[in-house]
């Protein structure tokens, strides 16, 4: 996510909460830039989503929608046009001691249930995800900007965790150990960890949350989620299906506005016993920090820096679909997409020119438009971190060879770009562009690309095209990254883990391993049985 202290005072400086209290409280300061009333056609899609009983616009805790105690409220915008699409709860420390207090009681209920109890409910709650997919997939895209398959894509992807962990959830299993005493039975049980807090993103405002709450409600975990203030939505809506699935009042509850004041009273609680994080890795290490005083567990998701190296061996084809889907998706917007495309000399001039082509075919528009493929940029902020980071590229030397600035649409729209003469030195290199802008570096030999690859303190995903099956045996090993796509663009499934090597994380997500994350392991050593 956005890392450099550049984005941050961007973000500073433009951007915006309007928080509403019911009168003209105005301590506001603008989330978008471009904030205006509705449009007709934003207006048919809310009354479209409002008759559906999928637009909740409160908190949600213990189990009864919320109003912020003092009434505040807090703009979500259409990043497409600035349309206002709903105000919703402004909420901060009150609000989120009183989620924690109906988590901390409904975990002694829930963790206590059977798992076949609690893999029955989270499978309704997957039924009932994929049977809203195209309303969830409208929401996604009237908060957050993708383009409406793109949108309903992440529904499927996000609903099939809570599908994964419904299953897994039965084979928490525990150990006998052999004893070194003939008189001792030792046992190793796997317990819930407690009261998780989830703290998510504005990129993918369904499958970040139930990446976390799948694994931690299915071991008997009870949560907090504080969704991104940017795309409450999406959380609001999927937590009302799980209410409609069978997950008990408190089970799960929804605390979203002030995020310092939320996050601080997560992290102060004793009963919270675990973070789960994904966002900025400055905001990241905050947490992590915070954490230290009551001993949490901690998982973060944090900032890549992904490499995504063509080798002059690579099949051109795969090499250039493989790009365009990590760097394109979501139009840039992920921690995993391609930050740095490698290429080698011999076949670098064919391959820019192949991804100058293709780039220039992305149809950029609203996501509710047909054809659409590349979206809005979230804010303002995000628009002028990418700008800078192009200009900054371009005054050292890079050459814009598509794009390189804002789009004629206006609002938060950037051309499709691809810059060539990239150094690894160059900020755009150095930092998580999220945004559609492919920086081009040329390279030599696999061991130059090796060290470029890893000279980054991030270490999410990186990604590598080549024939030789030597090749891809050596990079994937010398790469200093959580996840390696191999001749593969698209690396994430629920089935295998998630996270980061470096400075990109701690714990995984998704797979096996994501459940070990929301528990904890208890040595039970039974004495006197000769
Ligand atoms: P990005 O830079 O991509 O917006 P952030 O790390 O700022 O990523 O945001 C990710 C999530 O972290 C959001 O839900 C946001 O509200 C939350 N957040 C931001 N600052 C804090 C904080 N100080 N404490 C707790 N949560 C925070």
């Amino acid at each position: 996510m956005i890392t450099t202290s550049l984005a941050r005072s961007l973000i500073h400086r433009t951007t915006s909460f309007h928080l509403h209290q019911h009168s003209s409280f105005s301590h506001s300061y603008s989330l978008r830039c471009y904030s205006r009333k509705m449009s007709t056609e934003t207006e048919s899609i809310v009354a479209r989503l409002k008759r559906s009983g999928l637009f909740q616009t409160k908190g949600l805790i213990g189990g009864k929608w919320t109003d912020a105690y003092d009434g505040r409220t807090i703009e979500v915008n259409n990043p497409a046009n600035g349309d206002v699409v709903a105000s919703v709860a402004c909420m901060g420390e009150k609000e989120t001691k009183d989620a924690i207090s109906s988590a901390y009681d409904a975990f002694s209920h829930w963790s206590k249930l059977t798992t076949t109890d609690r893999s029955n409910r989270l499978r309704n709650w997957y039924n009932l995800l994929i049977e809203h997919k195209e309303e969830l997939g409208q929401l996604i895209t009237l908060e957050q900007g993708k383009p409406l398959k793109e949108a309903i894509g992440e529904v499927t992807y996000g609903a099939s965790f809570i599908e994964f962990y419904a299953e897994e959830g039965k084979r928490v299993y525990g150990d006998i150990i052999p004893s070194t005493l003939s008189d001792r039975r030792l046992f190793v049980l796997k317990q819930p960890v407690g009261v998780v807090a989830a703290i998510t993103p504005w990129n993918f405002p369904l499958a970040m949350i139930t990446r976390k709450v799948g694994p931690a409600l299915a071991c008997g975990c009870t949560v907090i989620i504080k969704p991104s203030e940017l795309t409450p939505l999406t959380a609001l809506a999927a937590s009302e299906l799980a209410l409609q699935s069978g997950i008990p009042p408190g089970v799960l509850n929804v605390v979203m506005g002030d995020a310092t004041k939320i996050g601080t009273s997560l992290l102060e609680s004793p009963q919270v016993r675990k973070i789960t994080f994904t966002g900025s890795t400055a905001v990241g290490k905050k947490l992590m920090v915070g954490a230290a005083e009551t001993v949490k567990k901690v998982s973060l998701e944090l900032g890549g820096n992904a490499p995504c190296v063509v080798f002059d061996d690579a099949d051109l084809e795969v090499a250039l679909k493989g790009t365009l889907a990590t760097k394109f998706r979501n139009t840039g917007q992920t921690c995993v997409c391609a930050n740095r495309i490698l290429v080698q000399e011999g076949i670098y001039e064919k391959f820019t020119q192949a991804l100058t082509n293709a780039v220039q075919n992305l149809k950029v528009g609203d996501g509710f438009s047909d054809g659409v493929v590349q979206g809005p940029l979230i804010n303002e902020a995000a628009v002028q971190k990418v700008d800078s980071f192009v200009q900054d590229a371009v005054s050292k030397g890079a050459k814009v060879l598509l794009g390189g600035k804002r789009h004629s649409l206006g609002f938060t729209f950037y051309e499709p770009t691809v810059i060539g003469d990239i150094k690894n030195e160059m900020l755009i290199a150095r930092q998580e562009v999220f945004g559609p802008v492919a920086p081009v570096i040329r390279f030599k030999t696999e061991e130059e690309a090796i060290q470029i690859a890893n000279d980054t303190n991030a270490g999410l995903a990186a990604y590598i095209f080549t024939n030789s099956i030597k090749r891809s045996w050596r990079v994937s090993e010398a790469l200093e990254y959580g996840i390696v796509g191999v001749n593969e663009g698209l690396v994430s499934t629920e089935v295998a883990p998630f996270g980061g090597f470096k400075q990109s994380g701690l714990g995984r997500e998704g797979s096996k391993y994501g459940l070990d994350e929301y528990l904890e392991i208890k040595y039970v050593c039974m004495g006197n049985m000769g």
